[in-house]
């Protein structure tokens, strides 16, 4: 592997908290983590690491403040502050991401944008969210505003445009409330489609300014390949993919299977799906939007048959609602994917005791420089 690389800013930006750990180290650490957690439960394959750990993340945040002088900052909130720390690089942000951030701090002045003031409210542009497509080279750009009203919107899209023909969409985002959350609600589009598209293991998903779709998507493709290989899908079987976000992981396994039954709480997620799910032409998907737990103890109760329960459940984990309506409806399989290795330990406890056992898990690094990391683990039924 190349030499490390260091960033100059890693201590006060705070998002790279293994910074000056070697990249071996780190997954050494993450396996070692993994292993004494699920010491008792499951064996744990070698975890897949990146080939390249740098610069893998296709989503971009940039806050933008005036200094005293006058001049314009970007980059990221100084960790339990609002104080900006100026990133001009980042040694996990996508390259092209950075350079657009960079050339739109340098065209604010001749357009004469004002920078957002968030204690006095002076000010028009907050944020720039860039996302980039990996597999469709498709880039977004979305200048978040505290007003609508854009001076010289045509020609700054055109100076940027100029800058970074790579562009394919540029959204006016309004937020104009007193938050910390970085989206409003409205969008207007003032360049292009409104939205990009990237392909996911053969998949070609949707993305809007506010859907969520994992940050890694090298080791996103990897992750689904694995959660999908473990289930050993034969073709006929009815599976459910719960906490499905924008229908990921139930699309890419659809072509293995019967049919699908996809569950997720977020309403813009389903709208997001359920077109996901037209544009691959793909018919044997059904999406429900509504809480996991509740739509499992429904399913239940009508004594449903399920083969495969594939389930992604937020850092805070499942609850007992869902687990339990698992234990009812009896899968085959259960794939789970997990965010978090402590509730990933706590809901493999209870499967365990209930009937399951935990065959095996493949911990994946998909936030390299970071101690998160993402745990694939197969259970099957044990035969009573
Ligand atoms: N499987 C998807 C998304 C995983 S993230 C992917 O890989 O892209 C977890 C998802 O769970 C989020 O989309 C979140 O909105 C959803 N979620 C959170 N709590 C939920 C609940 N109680 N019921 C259903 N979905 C929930």
């Amino acid at each position: 592997m190349e030499e490390q690389k260091v960033c100059p800013v890693a201590k006060k930006c705070g998002g790279c908290s293994w910074q000056g750990i070697s990249y071996e180290e780190q997954l050494k650490k993450k396996q070692k983590q993994i292993r004494k957690l699920l010491k008792d439960i499951c064996l744990v394959e070698p975890i897949i690491g990146m080939k390249n750990p740098y610069h893998y993340r296709n989503k971009v945040n940039a806050a933008f403040a005036h200094r005293r002088d006058g001049s314009i900052v970007s980059g990221v909130y100084e960790e339990g502050t609002h104080r900006i720390v100026p990133v001009d690089e980042c040694l996990i942000e996508d390259q092209t991401a950075d350079a657009i951030i960079r050339d739109i701090r340098g065209l604010l002045k001749s357009f004469k944008i004002k920078v957002y003031n968030e204690d006095s409210g002076y000010g028009l542009l907050r944020h720039v969210m860039v996302r980039r497509g990996f597999a469709s080279g498709e880039v977004m750009v979305v200048l978040v505003c505290a007003s609508p009203i854009f001076p010289s919107k045509n020609n700054f899209v055109k100076a940027l445009r100029k800058l970074h023909p790579e562009i394919t969409t540029v959204i006016l985002n309004v937020n104009d409330k007193k938050t910390s959350m970085v989206l409003g609600e409205r969008n207007i589009t003032l360049y292009g489609k409104g939205f990009i598209e990237d392909t996911l293991c053969g998949c070609t998903f949707r993305l809007s300014p506010a859907s969520f779709y994992q940050v890694n998507p090298v080791q996103t493709e990897k992750l689904y390949q694995k959660a999908i290989k473990m289930a050993k899908l034969q073709g006929e079987e009815k599976v459910i993919d719960a906490y499905c976000g924008i229908g990921t992981i139930g699309l890419i396994a659809s072509s293995h299977v019967k049919e699908v039954i996809s569950v997720e709480l977020n309403k813009d997620a389903v709208k997001d799906a359920i077109i996901n799910a037209k544009r691959n032409g793909i018919k044997n998907v059904k999406f429900y939007q509504g809480d996991a737990g509740k739509f499992m103890v429904n399913l239940a109760g009508q004594g449903k048959k399920v083969d495969v329960v594939f389930m992604d459940p937020p850092r805070a984990g499942s609850d007992e609602a869902f687990l339990s309506s698992v234990i009812k409806l009896a899968p085959e399989k259960v794939v789970y994917i997990s965010c978090n290795p402590e509730t990933l330990a706590r809901d493999l406890k209870y499967l365990t005791k209930h009937g399951y056992e935990a065959k095996s898990a493949v911990p994946v690094d998909m936030f390299s420089w970071t101690e998160h990391v993402e745990t694939c683990v197969l259970l099957q039924r044990k035969n009573i």
